[in-house]
């Protein structure tokens, strides 16, 4: 380029895509979290590969949208309404003898029963098609505007020291997402699609939200299986390595959301959590921040390659490597 050349930017454009962007900047989220699969307007979609397979869905009573109980002092970000695990689902088996939620009859946030229903919770990495673009790089003219590949979404966190602040290295793991659905309108379609290939992990599936409200409905696009994905192979071996790394456990995130401290923290105007993770009665806790430290003292986690049928080797680590920053410099 000379100087005297004008040069050819292409801002990204688009108000639902800069408020993405914007999430995606701050969201600075630990290792051990993962994000809920959360479709939120009408027509919008994501592509997923279930890691948890139709078998080992868990299910369980849940209560959804209950008003939290105000904010504590120097709380961020205090949701107005959560869900939660009833504590007097069988699965507990009498471990809890209340359940702050039934006891009380406490109502939703629009008002109406809280009484809790059957919600079903599954793993998923969050994938992206990639569509070429004419460019070389993405299959040249032939393959413009036509899927050229299929890569995992990636989350760069920070490894911490051991004052919590970030060392400068980052992690790069595939996107986890906690998927908590009902049956009716979510799961029953992926069920059907399990009845067709006997698993519903050996491919991706686009989920398009129609509708809100009660109506909503999920349809679920399979997308033409990649080999090199399925279980079985590195690539998924990669998924549980993800996972172990990143101490994402689908009984845990469950089971959590019935304990004393959830219940404390989010609902129970008699009860707080104190800063050890405690249940002491209300008014004797000091307000505890939002996030917890996490010792980062583990290894860099497999990068997560990206994987296209009927193209190169070649072509397609480059699609892998499209939009993913370089490796951090070693420690
Ligand atoms: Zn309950």
């Amino acid at each position: 380029m000379t100087a005297n050349t004008t040069p050819v930017i292409n801002f990204r454009r688009g108000g639902t895509a800069a408020e993405e962007a914007e999430k995606e900047a701050s969201s600075g989220y630990g290792r051990r979290e993962a994000k809920f699969l959360s479709l939120r307007g009408d027509g919008e979609k994501a592509v997923v590969r279930l890691l948890t397979d139709h078998d080992d869905w868990i299910y369980v009573l849940q209560h959804s949208f209950i008003p939290t109980k105000p904010a504590p002092q120097g709380a961020e970000h205090w949701p107005k309404a959560m869900m939660s695990v009833c504590r007097k689902d069988e699965v507990f088996a009498g471990h809890y003898t209340d359940c702050y939620l039934c006891d009380n009859k406490v109502k939703n946030s629009f008002g109406n029963s809280g009484s809790p229903y059957v919600r079903l919770w599954a793993l998923a990495i969050e994938r992206e098609v990639v569509y070429g673009d004419g460019t070389e790089a993405l299959g040249g003219p032939a393959h413009k505007d036509l899927i050229v590949g299929i890569r995992d979404k990636i989350d760069e966190i920070d490894e911490l020291d051991a004052e919590g602040k970030p060392t400068g290295v980052k992690f790069r793991y595939p996107r986890v997402l906690i998927i908590n659905q009902p049956m009716k309108g979510f799961f029953s379609n992926l069920k059907a699609l399990y009845g067709l290939h006997n698993t519903i992990c050996d491919r991706d599936y686009e989920i398009t939200r129609d509708g809100t409200g009660k109506e909503t409905n999920y349809r679920m696009a399979a997308i033409d299986p990649v080999a090199d994905v399925a279980p079985g192979t590195p690539h998924w071996e990669q998924y549980q390595t993800a996972l172990a790394e990143r101490e994402i456990n689908l009984d845990v995130i469950v089971a959590e959301r019935a304990t004393d401290a959830y219940y404390a923290k989010w609902f129970d105007p008699a009860k707080d959590v104190d800063k050890d993770g405690n249940v002491v009665p209300a008014g004797q806790a000091r307000p505890v921040g939002a996030t917890s430290m996490i010792d980062l003292s583990g290894t860099n986690a497999p990068a997560g390659a990206g994987t296209v049928a009927d193209i190169s080797p070649d072509l397609r680590s480059r699609i892998a490597s499209l939009g993913v920053p370089a490796a951090p410099p070693a420690s």
